[in-house]
Order: structure tokens, then C-alpha cells, then sequence
């Protein structure tokens, strides 16, 4: 059995094995896929002391960080259930969806999370293109241009918000008839100059032209009428959803789904700690989920050095 087992091989993740691996502890990280989101993001310019850097570089980055420390890798391995210790100090067990399971005293869940995609033409074949989920990443690349916000609820207007200081302009669209943003926020964005809301608004279409977005499609869903809006990005802010189904059940959730931990990274189970996106810590970013894995990795030592036989 490993003293620390990591799920989960995106920022937190690394950083915890990191973490724990550099206590000379046994650790071991099962991922999925070893990366995370950020295999799939193009440039990065928000990882503190790295000016520019693109998502598959900062991958291998933090592969071959980990791979400096005695540390099991187990990539493209989907825990499909967490069967917690027990009693304090025990061997937790995590099974795979490849038949095996993995035991350990402590645990460190960091699965991430996924941004709920339109699932409209264009979406996918746009995405970094002007298609974007996250506008503290992706805002200022769009200086002085114009984007749709798709989403009214607090993210949306939140994005919204904060795209208008940076941008061209901005047009909000709703597929409900209201926003459900909390009011302060819907005021704030009412008050902006270059902000336009769309209500009961359908996005059928992210439209493009030599590989790049130039504008999308959307059905009033009052008339039924089509429109076309000409811009140059698309922030998709529809929900992001955490990988944690497979917890359901065995450890607390939020209403969202993300696993509840405390400032010390701890869970509602003795010895299994949570980080990163999949987590209830607010803003969902590289650097914060780094510095969230490290946090656990240094709490699940404090656990071990005081719940492991002498
Ligand atoms: P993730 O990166 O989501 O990693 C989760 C890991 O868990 C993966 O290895 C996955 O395969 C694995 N996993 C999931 N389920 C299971 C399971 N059941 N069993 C085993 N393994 C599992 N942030 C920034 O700071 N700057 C940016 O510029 C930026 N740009 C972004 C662009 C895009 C397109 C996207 C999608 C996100 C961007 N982000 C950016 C956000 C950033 O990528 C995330 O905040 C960060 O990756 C979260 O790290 P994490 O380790 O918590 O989770």
C-alpha cells in the first residue's frame, strides 16, 4: 500500500505527489489522463514567473517535475470507487475501472473539473480559436474586440462584468427568459455602456472563417426568428462541472457537487483530502490548484506522522 495516493494528475495533483514524494513517504498518482484541463489549453499567461507557456509544454513541465521523485505513476487509470478505512489510520482502498484497486492511508482526490459545453456546431472546432470557457485566462486576448457571454447566471454575469473593462463589447445571452444572477451583479451589468443583454436568447451556431471565430448564431425563442451577431470570441460560461460522480454517496458534496474540504484540505473522511477544481475553494486556476495540492500533500504528512503505527 502506498502512505499517499494521489487521483487525479492535473496541477493539484502533481503538486501533491510533489509535495508528498519530497517527505520520502510512498506515493503513487492514478490519472485518467495525466494533465488535465490544461492538456487541452493553448497559452498560458497567468502561472506566476512564467510569462508565456502553452497547455501541452506546462504538462510535460509538471510530467517530468514528478518524474524527478520516486513517485508510481498510473496514468490513464479512472478510480470508479472510493471504499474509505476503517477506522482512523487504516488502509483506504480505490478501485479502477481496469478491475485493479489501489489501498492506501491516506488519500488525496484532485479529479478536476469540466466546463459544460453548448453543444453546437462549431463549438468544438472554434475551441481556442475565439471559443473560450475561462475570462480570467482568455479576457485579455480579446482586448478591444467583441464577444458573447453565453450564460446568465453569476459566472456569466460575472464574466460579463469583467470582459467589459477589457474589451470591445459585450453581448449576454439567456436561454431563459430572465437572468438568474444575483441581482447586484445583474444591476452592475445593466449599468455598463458597452454591454448588451439578450433574454430567451438559443446559441445554434459558433460561425468562423479561416480557422478562426467571427461570430454566432442564435433563435429568439419569443419569435423564433434567427440572428446572426458578428465578434470575435465566445466565453462559454454555462457551468463547470466537477469529476466527482464516482464519490456520490461516500464523501460530502456541495450542492454543485464539489467535494467540501476545510482550510487544511481535509474532507468529511479521516485521511482522504481533496484539491484543486474538483474541491468547493473558489476560482478554478492553475496556480491556486497547485498551491491547493501542495496544501494537501502537507496535510495528509501531519495526518500519517500522527495516525501510523510507531
Ligand atoms: P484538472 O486539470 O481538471 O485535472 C484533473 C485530473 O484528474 C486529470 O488528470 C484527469 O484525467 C483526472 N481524473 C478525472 N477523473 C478521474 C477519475 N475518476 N479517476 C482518475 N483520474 C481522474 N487556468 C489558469 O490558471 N490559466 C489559464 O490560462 C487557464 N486556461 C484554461 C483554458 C481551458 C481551455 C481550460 C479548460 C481551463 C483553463 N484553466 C486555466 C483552468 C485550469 O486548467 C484548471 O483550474 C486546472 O487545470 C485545475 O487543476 P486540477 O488539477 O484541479 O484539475
Amino acid at each position: 500500500p502506498f502512505e499517499v495516493l494521489v487521483i487525479g494528475g492535473g496541477p493539484a495533483g502533481s503538486s501533491a505527489a510533489i509535495y508528498a514524494a519530497r517527505k520520502g513517504i510512498s506515493t503513487g498518482i492514478a490519472a485518467e489522463r495525466f494533465g488535465g484541463q490544461v492538456a487541452d489549453t493553448m497559452g498560458i499567461e497567468n502561472l506566476i514567473s512564467v510569462t508565456y507557456t502553452e497547455g501541452p509544454k506546462l504538462v510535460s513541465a509538471m510530467e517530468q517535475h514528478v518524474k524527478e521523485y520516486d513517485v508510481d505513476i498510473m496514468n490513464m487509470q479512472r478510480a470508479e470507487k472510493l471504499i474509505p478505512a476503517a477506522q482512523k489510520g487504516g488502509l483506504h482502498e480505490v478501485r479502477l475501472a481496469n478491475g485493479g484497486s489501489l489501498k492506501a492511508r491516506s488519500v488525496i482526490l484532485s479529479t478536476g473539473a469540466r466546463w459544460r459545453q453548448m453543444g453546437v456546431p462549431g463549438e468544438e472546432e472554434y475551441r481556442n480559436k475565439g471559443v473560450a470557457y475561462c475570462p480570467h485566462c482568455d479576457g485579455p486576448l480579446f482586448k478591444g474586440k467583441r464577444v458573447a457571454v453565453i450564460g446568465g447566471g453569476n459566472s456569466g454575469v460575472e464574466a460579463a462584468i469583467d470582459l467589459a473593462g477589457i474589451v470591445g463589447h459585450v453581448t449576454l445571452i439567456e436561454f431563459a427568459a430572465d437572468m438568474r444572477a444575483d441581482d447586484v451583479l445583474q444591476k452592475k451589468l445593466r449599468s455598463l455602456k458597452n454591454v448588451e443583454i439578450i433574454t430567451s436568447g438559443q446559441t445554434t451556431e459558433v460561425t468562423g472563417e479561416n480557422g478562426k471565430v467571427n461570430g454566432l448564431n442564435y433563435t429568439d425563442r419569443n419569435t423564433g426568428e434567427n440572428h446572426h451577431i458578428s465578434l470575435e470570441g465566445v466565453f462559454v460560461q454555462i457551468g463547470l462541472v466537477p469529476n466527482t460522480e464516482w464519490l456520490k454517496g461516500d464523501i460530502e458534496l456541495s450542492q454543485h457537487g464539489e467535494i467540501i474540504v476545510n482550510d487544511r484540505a481535509e474532507t468529511s473522511i479521516p485521511g482522504v483530502f481533496a484539491a484543486g477544481d474538483a474541491t468547493t475553494v473558489p476560482y478554478k486556476q492553475i496556480v491556486i490548484s497547485m498551491g491547493e495540492g501542495s496544501k494537501a500533500a502537507l496535510s495528509a504528512f501531519d495526518f500519517l506522522i500522527r495516525n501510523s503505527a510507531p
